[in-house]
């Protein structure tokens, strides 16, 4: 096992690996900006050191500057967390020549998974579903309308450099195709600088339903159910729950199978999500997230693992702490993303925290990096905390937290709450009837309070 372990990141993510490392007996160093030298992270740690001015770009995205970070605190290993450079193989594969594991998959794995048409290439082959479309990238207006024909309109052209919901575009008819494929292409060019696009089959109302899965790098995995993702705003999730309300334990068991088989074919390590649209019963592949995800409490809730310890204790070489059958789903789960943002029109809301209480009490688990008389700094993602939620079942998690959204009382700054207090009471929700479209259309239709 490690001795030391780096943490390039900030926030409630840093402290959880943090603690995880706590626990396994593992000292830990932070880095921060010099706009984050208050922050929790950093006084939590053994140790800190500062790699940069505020802009992500030039301190948490500094590679050299982690790098020199390891070497001053003979760090062994360096924990990237989600976003920032948790799934750039360059950063894992500098590490890797100068002798620092990256706790996360293999390089080649992240590459593959983080090219959108590489990653449905490989998906393919292994056998996982995927959205009908095209065989690769369409070049030529031919090839598209050609691919559009045999899948049927509508269709969405997307880059396959894309990430965090952009660089699509929908096409409803043969007429509208040939600009879509223009817009779409110029639009990835500018904003990812490769104008590679390819096709799907565009789907009307489906859910988003992600696998968790986890491997040993040596050909053993196993998959931890299904998250239910589906809450979101402009491609953003905003709230997240498992297990699934629509999905039954022999469609758990069969798309968890044959995804835990495709990671077990790939000789995958650590964490891995598999994400799905799934609609009228079916499940397709959109992309692989190559690490941790903000989510992943709610499948630690209902399973019990640790799902950190056990990313530390499979790139230390260890194998996976529990078997398939050791993986036992218990109650459900509910996670309210809390950002500092106006709750309607979502412009965000940085600065000082005059109050914050959290609430408690049995099944209630707030992961946050903030605390009271603190400035929420304006340069980084908004999210200021998870409040994570689980009871035996899904009316009882509902009750837990409608309740604990009345205890918790934030001063000073605006957040995300008063939108999941409307939520709870939501008929839609309630029931766990709702698509990738039903907050925006919400959003849209009602007015605040009402
Ligand atoms: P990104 O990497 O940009 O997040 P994804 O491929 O994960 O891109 O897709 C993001 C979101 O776009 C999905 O969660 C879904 O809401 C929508 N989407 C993607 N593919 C399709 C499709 N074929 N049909 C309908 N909606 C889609």
């Amino acid at each position: 096992m490690f001795g030391k372990i780096l943490i390039a990141n900030r926030g409630e993510i840093a402290l959880r690996v943090l603690r995880a490392c706590k626990e396994l007996g593992i000292a830990t160093v932070a880095v921060h900006s010099t706009a984050d030298a208050d922050a929790m992270h950093v006084k939590l740690a053994d140790e800190s050191v500062c790699i940069g001015p505020p802009a992500a770009r030039d301190s948490y995205l500094n590679i050299p500057a982690l790098l020199a970070a390891c070497e001053i605190t003979g760090a062994e290993a360096v924990h990237p967390g989600y976003g920032f450079l948790s799934e750039n193989a360059r950063f894992a594969e500098i590490l890797i020549d100068h002798g620092v594991t990256f706790i996360g998959p293999k390089p080649e794995h992240i590459r593959i998974m983080g090219d959108k048409i590489e990653a449905k290439k490989t998906a393919k082959k292994l056998g996982i579903p995927c959205v009908p479309g095209s065989e690769g990238g369409v070049s030529t207006d031919e090839e598209a309308a050609s691919v559009a024909r045999d899948i049927g309109f509508p269709v969405l052209i997307k880059a396959a450099a894309g990430g965090g919901g952009r660089g699509m575009k929908v096409a409803r008819s043969p007429e509208e195709l040939s600009s879509a494929l223009s817009t779409a292409r110029s639009e990835a060019r500018a904003n990812f600088g490769d104008d590679a696009v390819y096709i799907e089959r565009y789907l009307g109302t489906p859910r988003h339903i992600e696998i968790q899965v986890f491997g040993d790098g040596k050909g053993n995995a196993v998959h931890l159910g299904e998250r239910d993702c589906s809450l979101q705003r402009r491609h953003q999730k905003v709230l997240e729950e498992a297990p699934s309300p629509v999905i039954t334990p022999e469609q758990r068991a069969q798309i968890g199978e044959t995804v835990a088989k495709a990671m077990r074919d790939m000789k995958y390590l650590g964490a891995g999500t598999i994400e799905f649209l799934y609609e009228n019963g079916e499940f397709f592949f959109i992309e692989m997230n190559t690490r941790i995800q903000v989510e992943h409490p709610v499948t630690e809730a209902i399973t019990g693992f640790d799902l950190i310890r056990e990313q530390i204790r499979v790139a230390a070489g260890e194998a996976l702490s529990f078997t398939q059958d050791d993986v036992v789903l218990k109650g459900h789960a509910i996670e309210c993303r809390v950002n500092a943002e106006n709750a309607r029109t979502f412009r965000p809301s940085p600065g000082k925290l005059n109050y914050w209480h959290v609430p408690g009490g049995f099944g209630v688990r707030v992961d946050s990096a903030v605390y009271q008389g603190y400035s929420i700094p304006p340069f980084y993602d908004s999210m200021i905390g998870k409040l994570i939620i689980h009871g035996r079942d899904r009316n009882e998690c509902l009750a837990r937290l409608r309740r604990a959204l009345d205890e918790f009382v934030v001063e000073g700054i605006e957040t995300t709450l008063p939108l999941f207090r409307e939520l709870v009471m939501n008929d839609d929700i309630k029931r766990g009837a709702y698509d990738i479209h039903w907050l925006e259309q919400f959003l849209a239709d009602g007015e605040p309070g009402s």
